[in-house]
């Protein structure tokens, strides 16, 4: 939707944010419109405000004519929330990344949000606290759009996602109110926790544009192991006895089934292997603590323990911060996935630990039958019940999505563990939420934008579950 005289609005804009706040043309179409896409972006124009009072007019405005507005971060998102019809503009936070202060005694950042996610946590360690979110986009990824993800990671079996690590938040909503609930406080109960509105709800409820954020001590050292397991029982096993061998520093366990591993390292040839390929399973793990060499040979104690008792088959304890960084470029490559298998699908469900061994097998079998040429690669966040499947080639991608999530409503899964709805997932949401659910989700979305301007159609259409 946009109004009938559509350049006076551009051009009221431009008065709000100057030159170097709107970019048009070519300047437009060389940006992306998909995940993982190149140029083509159709939108009419795309904003940069250089602060939250400049959004804010601009987003009254957009209200006053209804205009559609896509907010950006960094274009990671894996879900196409940042899609654009011709008629929209698109808002970026790209020229309010400043990191406005730290709280050395306290543990707390205030960034703006189009904070790159690595400058953030180079700030935190330099200042010797530790930012606990982090994964492989971390170069790109915004704390805007981390929070309208949600972002999980590689550590949120420790620290939790990055609802966890925010403490407050502003946000400009569609009709360009700023809603200021900057709390620094771990603790605050004055009624309904506002930011939790704006925390994973991919830009459809208000424009995040600055955040407190919540710091953790850094620990002082990292140990890091690859193992193999020769049963599913054993990698349940495994997480369940780290949690308590480890006294609560497990920081990452993250799983590969060997159609992954065996594909990373022998098929494309792309990483070293590190470990023999063919175990059924194999699991990154880290523990973090404060002294180095107490920790070091707890780990040892630990992982030669369940070693001896047969709970793991063969294991691998890195001896530098360089292998470590080699398992987990391994572990990160999603790009060789993308780019070797196409066309890929590429999927991020969560479902009970208890359920995943025959929740892969059976979909290997239905994909064998359905479609024999596709491969399955599986891997994920296991210990937060969190896979991701790689499923391709896959020509007919929407029947090999169905396969995916229908098998996962019959083990009360989610087709979202973290990436979110976006547009890609939509049409499935009725898989894993309710109608009810999706009612209120409706409810919420005409209280905070009746005019449906914001980010249109991501998570839920208009009218969807009435
Ligand atoms: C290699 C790779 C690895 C990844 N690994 C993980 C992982 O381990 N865990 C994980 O959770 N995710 C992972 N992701 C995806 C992850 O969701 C995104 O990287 C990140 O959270 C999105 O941040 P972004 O700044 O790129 O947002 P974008 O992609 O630009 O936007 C994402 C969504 O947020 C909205 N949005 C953006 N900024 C704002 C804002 N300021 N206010 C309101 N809405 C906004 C957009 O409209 C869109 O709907 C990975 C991605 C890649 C490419």
């Amino acid at each position: 939707m946009h109004d009938t005289n559509g350049s006076d609005i551009i051009r009221s804009i431009s008065e709000i944010v100057g030159p170097k706040g709107l970019l048009r043309g070519d300047d437009v179409s060389a940006r992306p419109n998909y995940s993982w896409g190149a140029g083509s972006c159709p939108a009419r124009a795309i904003v940069r405000p250089a602060s939250t009072e400049e959004l804010s007019r601009v987003m009254a405005l957009c209200h006053a004519h209804d205009q559609s507005v896509v907010p950006w971060g960094g274009l990671t998102g894996l879900v196409n929330g940042i899609t654009c019809a011709p008629e929209d503009i698109v808002i970026t936070l790209e020229r309010m990344q400043a990191i406005e202060t730290l709280d050395a005694e306290a543990g707390t950042m205030t960034v703006q949000a189009g904070a790159i996610l690595q400058q953030v946590q180079e700030a935190a360690e330099q200042a010797g606290w530790l930012f606990a979110v982090d994964f492989g986009a971390r170069g790109s990824a915004n704390i805007g759009g981390m929070i309208a993800t949600n972002a999980g990671g590689n550590s949120v079996v420790r620290y939790g996602m990055t609802r966890e690590q925010v403490l407050g938040l502003e946000a400009v909503l569609a009709d360009g109110t700023v809603i200021s609930s900057m709390n620094e406080m771990l603790k605050n109960n004055a009624g309904y926790d506002l930011k939790q509105l704006f925390i994973g709800s991919e830009g459809t409820l208000g424009i995040v544009t600055r955040a407190v954020l919540r710091l953790r001590p850094a620990p002082r050292t990292v140990q890091t192991a690859f193992v193999a397991l020769e049963n599913f029982q054993d990698v349940a096993g495994l997480l369940r006895r780290l949690g308590t061998e480890f006294e609560g520093k497990l920081s990452s366990f993250e799983v590969m089934w060997r159609n992954h591993y065996h594909y990373l390292v022998e098929e494309t040839g792309k990483h070293q292997a590190f470990l023999p390929t063919h175990y059924p399973y194999y699991v990154l793990l880290e523990s973090e603590g404060a002294d180095p060499e107490r920790e070091s040979e707890q780990f040892m104690a630990v992982l030669g323990g369940l070693m001896e008792e047969g709970h793991i088959a063969d294991a691998v304890i890195t001896q530098s911060g360089q292998q470590a960084a080699q398992l987990w470029e391994m572990r990160d490559d999603v790009e060789t996935l993308i780019n070797t298998i196409s066309p890929v699908a590429v999927f991020d469900i969560s479902l009970p630990i208890r359920a995943m061994a025959g929740y892969v097998s059976g979909l290997e079998a239905d994909l064998k039958q359905r479609f024999p040429d596709a491969r399955l690669l599986s891997f994920g966040h296991l210990g937060d019940g969190n896979i991701h499947l790689g499923i391709g080639p896959a020509q007919d991608k929407h029947a090999v999505e169905c396969l995916v999530y229908e098998r996962l409503a019959g083990v009360n899964g989610s087709i979202s563990a973290e990436h979110g709805i976006g547009l890609e997932k939509r049409e499935f949401l009725h898989h894993c939420r309710s109608p009810a659910e999706i009612k209120l989700m409706q409810t919420l979305k005409d209280a905070l934008d009746p005019k449906h301007l914001l980010n249109p159609g991501k998570v839920i259409q208009r009218g969807q579950g009435a």
